[in-house]
């Protein structure tokens, strides 16, 4: 029996926008209950929904990022069902003109190669509200939510493992973070998945396809990866179960025990139909002309995955090492001007890597926020590259020019942390050690079990006597020949 998963994704995205898609109550996280609404997002009766511009902005940007096609005409439709989150009775949505279809996300495949996910479709929506369970007989709504502006993003059904569903969440997580058009914290809940799962399964030369699954509200990379494992292995049993006579009959929908790390029946998906769409009569479409495109196209970066391939490629760094760098795009931005300044890129990666990330994940900002100047740190990366100061002093100059702005050379001299490159000085430090370690000295010249013992003594009192700013391998050279021409 040959069995193959199929996956597609649905993932809503919430937009970083100030304020909300129809209003202009402000967008913010963990702001007491119900403080941040206004009749149009109460859905209070002769209330009128004003479009937020930025919303539209940030979409295409987005759209555009996922190499779709950009709709030139757009409305709004609404949504209707009833549930206590959703004060209007119907979600503002768009329904048969998305913003964007017919795109594609680049993912690294399993191979490491590039893998192509088709984009289905690409739309803006309203967020509903929240109901809290909080225990007692009754539930509470929280409406802060309501009204936040939504990115709806559709596959089509390309990903054919749980590991691919979520290298594709996390590279998206990735591109609109890059893009600035979200966040993407999903701690707050900004990025939740609904993978639709089935089967194809082949079997005494006949292939079926199991039924398909949609798993729903899903708001954690781990969750995505765990429900999508356990839906196939599932499917695999209710197959063999059924005597291998089961068609593709109704979706399903399930949601997803995290507790118990199982998919657990909610109801029969409801159709398009149900939701009785039609065009917001308050809205006016949206027409999206060649120069506001222009505008947005200008905007677009090189996307993460592309310049991760790119800092392998280019600059022979490892692909974890470009990983982590791209992860962050100040980061990657300020790695590429260090190393047109001239740094080293393996050097001006390693710092950025383990003094940068470090730092700016202390402080909750970004490494673009922490004030260092490209060329100053070029100038660090090339300091070490020509052993002016070791990589250990490297580490804490770094840290000094991020807590001070200051120059590296000038903080190397202030902490005293130049490595003593003058000859003549170093020549003079080890006559002193030497004549002052008489019994050393002859135990390092001596054939026996002692000499290389002595000899790395010598070396290790030297470095003690330049206060560790000397290169070792230097000091053992020069040893070295005092010792063979004594
Ligand atoms: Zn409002």
């Amino acid at each position: 029996m040959k069995v193959q998963v199929v996956v597609g994704l649905e993932i809503h995205v919430q937009l970083s926008t100030q304020t909300k898609l129809f209003c202009g109550c402000p967008v913010r996280f963990a702001a007491p209950p119900n403080s941040l609404v206004c009749p149009v997002c109460l859905g209070l009766p002769g209330a009128l929904p004003v479009l937020n511009k930025k919303a539209v902005d940030y979409a295409i940007l987005a759209a555009m990022a996922l190499n779709c096609q950009i709709a030139s005409f757009t409305k709004w439709d609404r949504k209707g069902y009833y549930y206590p989150d959703l004060p209007k009775n119907y979600q503002i949505s768009q329904y048969d003109l998305p913003l964007g279809k017919a795109g594609f996300i680049e993912v690294q495949g399993d191979d490491g190669g590039i893998k192509q996910v088709r984009i289905r479709r690409v739309h803006l929506e309203e967020d509903a509200g929240k109901n809290l369970h909080a225990g007692g007989a009754y539930s509470c709504v929280d409406l802060n939510r309501a009204g936040t502006p939504l990115l709806e993003i559709v596959t089509e059904p390309d990903i054919t493992s749980a590991a691919q569903a979520r290298a594709l969440a996390v590279e998206l997580q990735r591109i609109v973070r890059y893009l600035g058009v979200s966040e993407a914290d999903m701690q707050k809940g900004h990025m939740r998945f609904e993978p639709n799962v089935n089967l194809r399964i082949e079997t005494d030369g006949q292939a079926f396809r199991t039924p398909i699954v949609e798993i729903k509200n899903l708001n954690s990379f781990r969750a995505l990866e765990a429900s999508i494992r356990y839906e196939a292995d599932r499917q695999v049993q209710e197959f063999l179960e059924s005597g291998q006579v089961m068609t593709s009959g109704n979706k399903t929908t399930r949601g997803w025990d995290d507790v118990r790390q199982v998919t657990v029946l909610q109801r029969q998906k409801e159709e398009a139909e149900d939701y009785r769409y039609f065009p917001d009569p308050d809205l006016v479409p949206v027409v999206i002309n060649t120069s506001w495109l222009d505008q947005i196209k200008a905007l677009l970066p090189e996307l993460p995955l592309r310049r991760q391939i790119r800092f392998v490629q280019q600059y022979g760094l490892s692909e974890y090492d470009a990983g982590v760098l791209t992860s962050d795009r100040s980061c990657a931005d300020l790695f590429d001007k260090a190393v047109e300044a001239g740094g080293r890129p393996k050097r001006v990666c390693n710092l950025l890597t383990q003094v940068g990330l470090r730092v700016a994940n202390e402080r909750g900002c970004s490494v673009g926020d922490l004030g260092l100047s490209p060329v100053n740190l070029a100038t660090l990366a090339s300091m070490i590259e020509e052993g002016k100061v070791n990589a250990t002093s490297g580490v804490r100059i770094l840290e000094q020019m991020i807590a001070t702005g200051q120059d590296p050379m000038t903080l190397a001299r202030s902490m005293d942390l130049l490595q003593i490159a003058d000859s003549s000085r170093l020549e003079s430090i080890i006559d002193q050690v030497l004549s002052m370690q008489q019994k050393a000295v002859q135990e390092a010249c001596s054939e026996g079990k002692k000499a290389q013992k002595a000899f790395n003594f010598l070396v290790g009192q030297v470095m003690q006597a330049t206060k560790g700013q000397a290169n070792p391998t230097v000091i053992a050279e020069m040893i070295r020949k005092r010792l063979g021409g004594a």
